[in-house]
């Protein structure tokens, strides 16, 4: 197994080719512990340092058309959707991507491949970062994984067997794939969607629903699967075009904050 035991990773892919939905609607900020029964497995884990602290990471290989300075406002939009509902939901940002004096934090930490979950962002005393979460662009995608994903959040548990809110984080990434999606000539996702989607990952939380049946985990095919779970920012796939850009699903929902706060608060 390539990530080390423990290690947990999920993705978010492309429906290729078809037609993008239309905008989420506005939903008032939820502030109290939501979970429908069918969900009660789709928390991952947790982060007890907080704010949690990002970085973007260093390039791996060369990526036409790269923009620092783009991606450093693409992160900084993502996160502060984040950070709008925990500054109401929680009183804080909860996630941290600011280096004083110079806007978003650049890191160039990086393991040159998938991480090993031996590497540890948190101090030893497990009360600090003592590096930050990389957000890592890859011009190559690892051939072992579908080139229907998009991004690919790996998060590792501090000790090896553990599960929902009793898995503590020691250390996460988040991987963009820019072999097949985003570069000039490519599918493209819409980045805002696709971050905001994997930094809840990130934060511990899995998809609204899956394409594979399990305990506490709704099935996306059901007819009967919920809106909420449907439109929300961690429902699992967005639709992509080769003509235009993808499915903008930005704006977390009742479902997406709800189950939130049940891992923060
Ligand atoms: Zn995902």
């Amino acid at each position: 197994m390539r990530f080390g035991f423990g290690a947990k990773w999920s993705a978010v892919v492309a429906l290729l080719f078809a037609t993008a939905c239309g905008l989420p609607r506005n939903e008032k900020s939820v502030t109290q512990c939501v979970i429908g029964n069918d969900q009660l497995s789709t928390i991952n884990g947790k982060w007890d340092v907080t704010p949690v602290r990002i970085a973007l990471g260093g390039l791996v290989g060369a990526v036409e058309g790269s923009d620092t300075v783009n991606d450093k406002l693409l992160i900084q939009t993502s996160a502060e959707v984040w950070n709008r509902f925990s500054m109401i939901s929680f009183g804080y940002p909860i996630i941290d991507y600011r280096e004083p004096g110079s806007g978003v934090r650049v890191d160039s930490w990086d393991t040159g491949g998938f991480p090993a979950c031996s590497i540890d962002l948190l101090a030893t005393d497990e009360k600090s970062f003592v590096d930050p979460i990389v957000i890592r662009k890859r011009a190559a995608w690892p051939p072992d994984l579908s080139e229907s994903v998009i991004a690919l959040t790996t998060t590792c548990p501090r000790r090896q067997a553990c599960k929902g809110l009793g898995c503590r984080y020691k250390m996460s990434i988040i991987e963009l794939n820019l072999q097949h999606y985003f570069a000039p000539g490519k599918p493209q996702p819409d980045p805002i969607s696709i971050l905001v989607h994997e930094m809840g990952h990130m934060l511990g939380l899995g998809h609204s629903c899956e394409y594979r049946s399990a305990d506490g985990i709704p099935d996306c095919n059901s007819k009967y699967l919920p809106k909420a779970y449907k439109n929300a920012v961690m429902f699992p796939q967005f639709l992509v075009t080769r003509e235009g850009p993808g499915e903008v699903r930005s704006k977390l929902n009742a479902n997406d904050m709800g189950r939130t706060n049940c891992i923060y608060k």
